[in-house]
């Protein structure tokens, strides 16, 4: 008999779908095109015994207690905060910038160059920085990031920018719980799926009619290709990876992560993977891993990583999800269906607030519509 729900993609969104589910007595059946799970979260284990993610490095931080549980249901998680440096004039320093450095640099005090509601990154950027800061440590970056001048960027982009009143060198200290999964993603995302049936390899779009469901099917992968591209592409920002094992160097970096926002460097940044080891774990390994990151407009979907975040493809997601709400046999979400960045923690409660309405709502599927703006 066909399962229930058929999920396609073992990701976040998937995995937490699936989960919650079979947890409530529902058979679900996992699809997944590549030859692992968990999609973006998915790591491997270098030769040299350190953890690497395949797609970029992947912090995990949540002010949920419900969250936290969920996840550590599935995994042991070690304590872990990420710090980032970034490289400017050859001396790395801190990312967000340190107050002490914008003293030092542009003097105590200073006044925001653009007022008023911005239009774009640029006047954003400069509506919360001091031009210097923002030429030295963001518009390179931002520029190589995007491919597109920092100017014809959407100005919402600036949210994630932090200015400090303090030297705090955390990441985000915001977060009420930080950590890493202590045997990586991959094995938390199978520990989530135990005792489900997954089929890897498996590419739902190219074996449609093999496949039967009896409630929904729950499509997590890019909505654009989920109806043939009939609409046109949806743009994407990807990375192209270069990972580099140095056998006679002990550490190579100051931090994890060390981003290099000067224009005429082609990478944005580079990650030193033994960083996030706890500290005897790390001092066994011997040599040490980099990876740089080169951003690219990807054209193969397992690519696509940042939704292109400016009017023409927002409208061209607002076309797609309206086919989409018209089918009340099925479910597109997740950062590919619902084409916008999620972080792990936001991913997994949409997907269980999604999965909550599954089991309780009698559909059609437009009853989701509104969960999914
Ligand atoms: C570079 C990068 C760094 C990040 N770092 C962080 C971080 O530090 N902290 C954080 O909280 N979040 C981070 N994130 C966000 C995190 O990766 C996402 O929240 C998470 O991956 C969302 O999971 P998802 O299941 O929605 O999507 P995905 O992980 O993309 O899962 C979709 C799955 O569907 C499968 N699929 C697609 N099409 C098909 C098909 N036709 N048939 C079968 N299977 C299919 C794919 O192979 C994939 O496995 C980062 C994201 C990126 C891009």
């Amino acid at each position: 008999m066909p399962p229930e729900f058929l999920i396609v993609g073992s990701g976040l969104t998937g995995a937490t779908i699936a989960r919650t589910l079979a947890d409530n007595g529902r058979s679900v059946l996992v699809l997944e095109r590549r030859p692992f799970l968990g999609g973006n979260v998915a790591d491997t284990l270098h030769p040299c015994g350190v953890h690497m993610s395949r797609y970029g490095p992947h912090y995990f931080r949540t002010s949920s207690s419900a969250t936290w549980a969920f996840v550590n249901r599935f995994a042991a998680f070690r304590p872990f905060e990420a710090v980032v440096q970034s490289r400017v004039r050859g001396r790395c320093e801190n990312w967000p910038v340190a107050a002490s450095y914008i003293r030092r640099t542009v003097g105590a005090s200073w006044s925001p160059e653009f007022r008023g509601a911005p239009t774009n990154f640029e006047e954003a950027a400069l509506a919360l920085m001091p031009r210097a800061i923002y030429e030295d440590f963001v518009r390179g970056y931002t520029e190589k990031q995007w491919g597109r001048p920092a100017h014809a960027l959407a100005a919402d982009l600036c949210r994630r920018f932090d200015v400090r009143a303090d030297d705090n060198p955390r990441l985000t200290p915001d977060r009420r719980v930080q950590g890493l999964p202590s045997r990586g993603y991959s094995d938390m995302i199978e520990q989530m799926l135990a005792g489900i049936p997954v089929r890897l390899n498996c590419d739902f779009l190219r074996r449609r009619d093999e496949f039967r469901w009896r409630e929904l099917l729950v499509f997590t992968g890019p909505i654009d290709a989920f109806f043939d591209n009939a609409l046109g592409r949806l743009a994407y920002r990807g990375q192209h990876r270069a990972t580099t094992y140095l056998p006679d160097t002990r550490w190579a970096l100051p931090c994890g992560q060390v981003n290099e926002p000067a224009a005429d460097v082609p990478h944005i940044r580079t990650i030193e993977w033994k960083h996030m080891l706890p500290a005897a774990e790390a001092d066994r390994i011997a040599g040490t891993l980099l990876t740089t990151e080169c951003p690219c407009t990807p054209t193969a979907p397992d690519d696509y990583e940042y939704p292109f975040p400016d009017e023409p493809n927002r409208r061209l997601y607002e076309r797609y999800r309206a086919l989409a709400d018209r089918d009340s046999n099925v479910l597109i979400c997740g950062r590919l269906g619902e084409y916008r960045y999620y972080d792990m923690d936001q991913a997994i409660e949409r997907a269980q607030s999604l999965a909550r309405q599954i089991l309780t709502t009698e559909r059609p599927a437009h009853e989701f519509a509104d969960a999914i703006r």
